[in-house]
């Protein structure tokens, strides 16, 4: 095992053969406390029984019951105040004197083990208070107004929530209306669920004196909701070890299977040792300063990883973890590693630019030897190690702003209330019901996985995996993406449906809200968000009878607006109804930032300002023509609806917007129904000078290739002025 009580997630055992030796140890006495991980020092909790049964035999002014919990404080706040500590630990033995654990132990072993797991991993003073008296107020004497006037709101704050999320678990699991008020108690603070996580750790690693079917109850509880809970909190050392505890009891087999796999490969060899020695070489070399350490992978990802590859070599069995001090160092690092060796390129995943939902910032590559053995490499800083270890729990007070050492975190999200928890807790005030609400919940917690996309004003969404426009659309809007008719997707127009992937440009077009665009019930179908769920079936249940234009039109997918090039050149001004086409290339719609070029005798061809083609033209000397986006007025002209029935095809709502405004009309609308066995149909809403050109313009429409049905549309009879 790691050297000693005080070793950290933030300082790995720095040997591979130690850390397997741990991963194997013998089981204690019960699968569930077996499946030890390196770095995760256990103290002996007979030990600490029988100092708390001694009473407070100094230690300095400390209890020794409590002397591993100031130690491990101390290591990350060598500055911290111990009395508040002191004086919760004298509290809660006090108070839970004479109790004792299902194991035989004295109560307070419990609140002693949940505080050192916190301090392990970082947590401020404030927190490990409450921890020690977490469980005082459910089980003893003591009253919240009591920890009030002894420890201050904040430490009163975060017993209460902690004694609230106690009875969910322990009474009516997971009840929905329930935990849904928990939710709300502890969304103002997550450190809160920090010891719940760590409470529930410490109720795991001691299940084995529980009746097997208590066990696999709280197993699949902790599966469903508390580890996804970790993930997103960020805490991967207590996400991984509560997997494996929940492995061990729901799937004793492949878990005695992977564990003998383990105890198999750490007897055969150490390729990972060998690689490790190699990178040190390799970056002693070049002159960068970094520690190459070995994380064994623990029982769960060892056995995702064989059913994954189907057979598994010896550096699969754990990655290289490279630590360094400076973020540019992490892509020193990595160079010199796809230099050296060969790198798997698919697997370079880079979440130092974009770092994950969690907070999580890292290199991730995998590099090849000569001899085809194959290591996966996570690159970071120390401070990045201790967020991808510790997540939430090591950022600090969260009330107090200068508690940020490095101030590197200044941009992030505010750690006590993390994007999806805010987002979740504004969810469940809009939730119809409880049921509702907790689907959407346990639904969102089970995404293992959310990407991130960037909106065209560079901001950033970040979404489930699997996540359409739709979503995007409610992400980033809120409830005014009703109005969403379309969406861009890296500058391509595609339908509402689409599944957003890692890295997307997403620009989500709306409707103006005059035109009283509404969801459509397909919509449920394409969005995987609560938010989005939830805000679409509201607005449909409130609006039984659809939206306003849904009587007379088909439900518009994207709507053009007509366009009119302004005044500001002098070709435009002598022909104001001079065609208008919408470049192929980018093919812009309302309400993109827009300007032409003067083509083919006086038509002007309209593209987005970032379109390559407006640098290459203006480069060129030709001089741009300025164009807006404008709702025509009614006026005496002539008004149609066409609708063309056409296969569809790559361009094409770009050649039939070409082709009606050659022929002197203006679009005011236009509609593109999604495809049904590849056909498509749009619905044209047009302005012309005189109704006698509309023989002409149905021609030219029915040229434009792959379409093969121009008519007119109900509404045209009305439409007409
Ligand atoms: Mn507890």
């Amino acid at each position: 095992m790691s050297a000693d009580g005080s070793s950290t997630a933030a300082r790995p055992a720095p040997n591979s053969a130690d850390a397997v030796d741990g991963q194997a140890a013998p089981a204690a006495a019960t699968p569930a406390a077996s499946p030890r991980r390196r770095g995760r020092p256990r103290i002996d909790l007979r030990r600490l029984g029988l100092a708390a049964l001694l009473g407070s035999t100094s230690r300095g002014r400390l209890p020794d019951a409590i002397g591993h919990v100031a130690d491990a404080h101390r290591a990350h706040h060598p500055e911290a105040d111990l009395e508040p500590l002191r004086r919760a630990y004298l509290l809660a033995e006090s108070s839970h004197r004479g109790q004792m654990r299902k194991s035989g132990e004295p109560y307070i072993t419990h609140p002693l083990a949940v505080t050192l797991i916190l301090a392990e991993l970082g947590a401020e003073t404030t927190t490990l208070t409450a921890s020690l008296l977490h469980d005082t107020v459910e089980d003893t004497e003591v009253t919240l107004d009591q920890v009030r006037e002894e420890f201050g709101a904040e430490v009163c704050f975060i017993v209460d929530g902690v004694t609230k999320l106690e009875k969910v678990d322990y009474g009516a699991a997971a009840e929905p209306e329930t935990f849904r008020k928990m939710l709300v108690a502890t969304g103002n603070d997550v450190r809160v669920m920090s010891i719940k996580l760590a409470d529930r750790l410490h109720n795991m690693r001691t299940l084995g004196v529980m009746r097997p079917e208590k066990q696999a109850r709280i197993a699949k509880v902790t599966r469903d909701v508390l580890i996804p809970l970790a993930e997103r909190l960020g805490v991967q050392a207590l996400k991984s070890e509560l997997e494996d505890l929940v492995f061990a009891i729901l799937h004793p087999e492949e878990y005695a299977r992977t564990r003998t796999l383990i105890a198999e490969n750490a007897a055969a060899g150490d390729p990972l040792g060998e690689f490790a020695e190699e990178f040190r070489t390799v970056l002693r070399e070049a002159d960068i300063a970094a520690e190459v350490h070995i994380r064994p992978r623990h029982f769960v990802s060892v056995h995702r990883s064989r059913i994954k590859r189907g057979e598994l070599r010896g550096a699969d069995f754990g990655r290289l973890l490279v630590l360094v001090n400076e973020d540019a160092d992490c892509y020193g690092v990595l160079g010199e590693l796809h230099t050296c060796f060969t790198p798997v390129i698919s697997e370079f995943k880079d979440f130092i630019a974009t770092p994950k939902f969690n907070l999580y910032q890292s290199l991730h590559t995998a590099v090849t030897r000569r001899d085809g053995e194959v290591a996966e490499v996570l690159i970071r800083t120390h401070q990045m190690h201790k967020v991808a270890e510790a997540g939430v729990v090591a950022l600090g007070n969260p009330y107090d702003a200068g508690s940020d050492e490095d101030g590197a975190d200044g941009e992030r999200v505010d750690p006590t209330r993390p994007g999806w928890l805010s987002r979740l807790l504004d969810w469940q005030r809009s939730a119809p019901d409880a049921d509702t609400f907790w689907s959407s919940l346990r639904e969102e917690l089970a995404q293992d996985r959310e990407i991130t996309v960037y909106r065209t004003d560079g901001g950033t969404l970040s979404l489930p995996a699997g996540a359409s426009c739709v979503d995007a659309a409610y992400a980033q809007y809120g409830e005014e993406a009703h109005a969403c008719i379309g969406a861009r997707v890296n500058g391509r127009l595609v339908t509402l449906s689409t599944v957003l992937r890692d890295g997307d440009t997403v620009h989500v077009l709306l409707a103006p809200p005059e035109t009283g665009s509404g969801p459509d019930a397909e919509w449920l179908d394409h969005a995987r968000t609560p938010a989005a769920r939830i805000a679409i079936g509201r607005w449909l249940s409130s609006h039984p009878e659809g939206p306003v234009v849904a009587a007379a039109a088909p439900r518009p997918q994207l709507t053009v607006e007509s366009m009119r090039p302004a005044a500001a050149n002098a070709v435009v001004d002598e022909h104001p109804n001079a065609p208008v086409r919408m470049a192929g290339c980018c093919t812009p719609v309302p309400p993109d930032a827009v300007t032409g070029f003067t083509v083919r005798g006086g038509a002007v061809t309209v593209h987005r300002v970032e379109c390559p083609a407006v640098a290459r033209m203006s480069a060129a000397g030709r001089a741009p023509v300025a164009v807006h986006w404008t709702q025509l007025d009614d006026g005496a002209e002539y008004r149609v609806t066409l609708i063309a029935e056409s296969f569809g095809r790559p361009h094409l709502l770009a050649d039939l917007t070409e082709a009606i405004s050659l022929e002197g009309a203006a679009i005011i609308s236009a509609t593109v129904e999604p495809p049904v066995e590849g056909r498509v149909r749009h619905s044209y809403t047009l302005q012309l000078p005189d109704a006698a050109l509309l023989p002409a313009l149905m021609r030219a429409m029915r040229k434009v290739p792959g379409v093969y049905d121009v008519g007119r549309g109900k509404e045209s009879a009305a439409a007409a002025q």
